[in-house]
């Protein structure tokens, strides 16, 4: 490896579904080393296995890693000057190298259909060499009368194979352990090992910074980039993302985690359209399998792309750990301004039906900036505030510590303070209706909680002064007798 080049990294999904935190996780590491070694980063499409292809999944992907604040220098969207950048479109370079290798004795057609190989499969474990030993012109006869083949990498029987990971040092694999691995399909398309390899060496890409998953796989890629004789990147497979409580490796294809619930998900997608902070899962998703010191745990995008480095990633499995998802977006809210936090809510209200007045939703944001995790929690806290027609039910009036009676006698006596009140302001309206709760004998819980559920429909609610004060005297009082009328109709 040259280290006086310049940095070059790549991200490169397969459009085989949407991102998760395990891909974004590795463009996010991909993306911080370029920045922090003023080098750049290339996003390329892996889309050569047609059969797990999924039609906009690309589309998707370069959207959510985008809304996550990952850019790239280099892209089928952006173009550069290794284009093209996804890879079926690049299928004649691949192939031109797979003949390469077969020219200097390093790989070889086979002409084994899939009936042959189904048929050898219980008796080896892996291809039985069958082609290995054709001769090449022979060979290479039948492939230019049209026979359907596969190109084969000639790998080496004995020995050892061993690869230097930056973070794993090195490992040894036994070559009698590799088998004869196709590099270029029948279906006119490379097979990823080759394409990713060939592509890599063309972009010029400098360190291979990628999952776990692929360190199966090293031997294999190390095998290829020497058979050319190009010099090798600088590896570095990532920890394996576990399931929350290391209940086994989280998957790609897993949609769900043991503690995924409505809220949370793998998904950047879901995790966007339940109304977390880009920044907030930024800061969640760099500390699985990395830390700066063991000590700092709030990042922002931009403080990382200055203090990020490969040497503290950890390669023990990281657990998917969703508390502290939530733990770091509260964070991040806090941190913003009641503006950024109305305009990150509104969209979420405008989804439920709700168009929010502006200048009342900047008053309401200080009484839930403290009490959301999510935007979409905004909605469950404000929706009252908005809506004509509020639902209540009578049962929940009543409890062990007051029935219907006493309930009654509470309402009425907190419309008629509210109503002498001089000024519809929240210290008035605290002030008085603690005389009230006074005088009437009561905790003051005991005399709110039926007053709340009257003006939201439900047991919890912003701040109640504030919130009366917000509501309006207006809308306070119709709720609280509409709330009377329903009670005495029992
Ligand atoms: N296309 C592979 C994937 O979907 C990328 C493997 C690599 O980074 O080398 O994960």
């Amino acid at each position: 490896m040259n280290t006086s080049s310049p940095t070059r990294v790549r991200f490169a999904p397969s459009p085989t579904g949407y991102l998760h935190i395990g891909g974004a996780r590795t463009a996010l590491y991909n993306y911080l080393f370029a920045k922090i070694n003023g080098g750049s980063m290339v996003l390329r499409i892996e889309d050569t296995d047609r059969n797990r292809y999924i039609k906009d999944s690309e589309k998707q992907l370069i959207k959510d890693l985008k809304w996550l604040g990952i850019s790239w220098d280099e892209g089928p969207d952006v173009g550069g000057i290794y284009s093209p950048y996804t890879q079926s479109e690049r299928t004649k370079l691949h192939r031109s190298h797979a003949e390469q290798l077969v020219n200097i004795g390093k790989a070889y057609y086979c002409f084994c259909d899939k009936a042959r190989l189904q048929s050898i499969r219980s008796k080896h474990k892996g291809y039985d060499e069958h082609c290995r030993e054709i001769d090449t012109d022979i060979a290479l006869e039948r492939v230019t009368s049209g026979e359907e083949h596969t190109i084969r990498f000639r790998s080496p029987k004995q020995g050892t194979t061993t690869v230097d990971d930056l973070i794993r040092k090195n490992i040894t694999v036994k070559n009698e352990q590799l088998e004869d691995f196709v590099l270029f399909k029948a279906d006119g398309f490379p097979v990823y090992h080759l394409a990713a390899m060939v592509d890599d060496h063309l972009m010029g890409i400098t360190h291979v910074i990628r999952g776990e998953e692929w360190l199966s796989s090293i031997a294999k890629h190390a095998l290829i980039i020497r058979a050319f004789g190009w010099s090798e990147p600088i590896w570095c497979h990532l920890s394996v993302l576990t399931q929350p409580g290391g209940k086994g490796k989280m998957s790609k294809r897993d949609t769900k985690t043991d503690e995924q619930d409505d809220n949370h998900s793998i998904f950047i997608h879901d995790l966007r359209s339940k109304g977390y902070h880009p920044e907030a899962i930024i800061n969640w998703m760099v500390l699985m399998g990395w830390s700066l010191d063991d000590k700092q745990e709030n990042f922002k995008l931009a403080d990382l792309e200055a203090v990020f480095n490969l040497e503290r990633i950890n390669p023990s499995p990281a657990a998917v750990n969703f508390g502290k998802l939530d733990h770091f977006q509260g964070k991040h809210i806090r941190q913003m301004s009641d503006s950024e936090v109305a305009a990150n809510i509104q969209p979420f209200l405008l989804k439920s039906g709700i168009t929010p007045d502006k200048e009342m939703l900047l008053k309401l944001v200080p009484l839930i900036k403290n009490r959301i995790t999510t935007f979409e929690d905004s909605v469950e806290w404000l929706s009252f505030f908005f809506t004509k027609e509020i639902m209540l039910s009578p049962s929940e009036f009543t409890n062990k510590k007051s029935t219907k009676e006493e309930t009654l006698v509470i309402l009425q006596e907190v419309k008629l303070t509210l109503e002498q009140l001089p000024k519809y302001k929240h210290e008035n309206i605290e002030s008085e209706l603690r005389l009230l709760a006074d005088k009437m004998n009561l905790k003051l819980g005991q005399l709110l909680n039926p007053v709340r559920l009257a003006i939201s429909g439900q047991k919890v609610s912003p701040p109640l002064f504030e919130t009366l004060e917000l509501l309006g005297d207006y809308l306070v009082n119709s709720r609280i007798e509409k709330a009377i009328k329903l009670l005495e109709n029992i």
